[in-house]
Order: structure tokens, then sequence, then C-alpha cells
């Protein structure tokens, strides 16, 4: 029975029946579906609105700690984390990232080359305090492969001339660490990434996430970053922002 006087669906405008009136939505699959969505960035804008508070709050209580920041200026970044513990390696990963290797090494060439690895710039410098405060929260995908790709191979082939095939399959297998974190790439031990920067796939050199990206626009004079879980902030860091000019440490 449709609802007198007449009440549509929020989503495709509808006629409802007396019993979705309090939804304010039909039962379509496509307008359970909408609102699912909507519910689902409802709740992250306010998990984000949270966690700017947060950071407000502890940019407040930073200022009251340090009252020469009142005069200069502080920024705060949110980096994302990552939190798991570490465990021993376990042979069935090593085996598996050993495989792999011998799989890529044994791979054709290939039409595109990548850029060698250049050394770690200023600006990749600068934003290291953000990957240590978060812990390499953009590794846990790595797996036991850990990006590696046939490129990479090719790559590591012509940045070190020296080094055989055997070499090069031996530097992966020793680079990985006696425990790593649970649920993350292989070389991602207890003090971050254990494989040298050339032997890694050109993602691990090159991604950044957003807010370390934004960093360089939005940073003021000094820089507290902040990991927050569960609305509180579980590591920080205070740094001279590294994109105001050569300043001492805070
Ligand atoms: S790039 Fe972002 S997600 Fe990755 S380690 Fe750094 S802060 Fe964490
Ligand atoms: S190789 Fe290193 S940088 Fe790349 S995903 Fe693994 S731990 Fe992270
Ligand atoms: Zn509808």
């Amino acid at each position: 029975m449709l609802a007198y006087p007449p009440v549509i669906c929020s989503i495709c405008s509808a006629p409802l029946t007396v019993h979705r009136v309090t939804h304010g939505y039909c039962e379509a699959l496509a307008c359970l579906t909408a609102v699912g969505v909507r519910r689902h960035e409802q709740g992250k804008a306010e998990e984000r609105a949270a966690i700017q508070a947060v950071a407000r709050s502890h940019r407040e209580s930073m200022l009251q700690q340090h009252p020469a920041l009142q005069s200069q200026g502080l920024a705060v970044l949110v980096v994302p984390g990552f939190n798991a513990d570490a465990q021993p390696m376990q042979d069935e990963r090593r085996e598996t990232l050993r495989q792999h290797i011998r799989e890529l090494i044994a791979g054709d060439a290939i039409a595109t080359e990548s850029p060698l690895v250049p050394p770690l710039d200023d600006v990749a410098r600068a934003l290291q305090p953000a990957c240590t405060i978060c812990r390499g929260h953009c590794c846990g995908k790595g797996g036991d492969r850990a990006y590696l790709a046939v490129e990479t191979i090719f790559r590591v082939r012509r940045q070190f001339p020296s080094m055989d095939d055997v070499a090069i399959a031996a530097a992966y297998e020793n680079a990985v660490p006696a425990s790593s974190m649970i649920d993350s790439c292989i070389f991602h031990g207890e003090q971050g990434c254990t494989l040298q920067r050339e032997l890694r796939a050109d993602v691990c050199n090159t991604y950044y996430c957003d807010p370390v990206k934004e960093l360089p626009q939005n940073s003021g004079p000094a820089l507290s970053i902040v990991m927050i879980e569960k609305l509180s902030v579980k590591r920080s860091t205070l740094v001279s922002s590294p994109f105001m000019g050569n300043r001492d440490p805070v």
C-alpha cells in the first residue's frame, strides 16, 4: 500500500509504501546500494573529521609545550600507520621469494626499461620522518614478491654491471630480515625496509601516499607529524619544516 500523503524514495523518486516511509528510500537494489555507499561515505567523512579534531588538539598541546612555536607557526601532518607486530621469517616465504627471483632472472628482455635509481634527493630525504612515524603502511601489500618484476632485474643488471645473476639472486635472499612485520612485505623489517633502494621495485622508490605528497604545500615553519589510531596520537615527531628553508630542528 502506497503511503498517503505520498512520500518518494530519496534516491529514485519512486512512491514509497507505508512500510518504507521511515526508511526514506525504496527496496530497489540500486537504491539499497546507493544508500549503503552514502552511509559508507558519511562514516568516512565523520572519521576524517574526528581525526582532524584529534590533530587540532594535538597541535594545541604542542603549542603549550613549546611556546616558541606560537609565534613561528606549527603545522600538523597526519600520516597513515602500520601497527602489526613482527614475527620470525618463515621458510615458505623465503622459498616463494627465491622462486620469484629465479623466474624474473630467467625472464625475457622487455621493451621498456626503468631508469636507474638516483641517489636519495633532498626532498625524498625530507619526507622520510613521515614514513618513519607511519612505519610503512604502504608496504602492507608487498607480500613475498615485493612488487619485483622483470624490469627491476634488468635495471639492477644495468646499475650493477659487475654483479652476475647468481650475485643478484643472493643479494635479494640475503636482504630478507630474520623477522618481518606480520601481513606485510617480506622485506618489511622492524626498522623499515631491509632491501637497498637500488634493488627495490620502482614503485617502492617513487610511491608516496597523499598526505606525504601534500607535505611540501602544507607545512609551516615547524611540523608535527602524527600517526593517530583509535582517535589518539600513537606516534609523533616534531621537526623543523623541511620545506621552509634551512632551520635547526625544533
Ligand atoms: S608513503 Fe605514506 S603510507 Fe607509505 S610509509 Fe610513507 S607515510 Fe606511510
Ligand atoms: S621492498 Fe621495501 S619498500 Fe618495497 S614494499 Fe617491501 S618493505 Fe616496502
Ligand atoms: Zn528508490
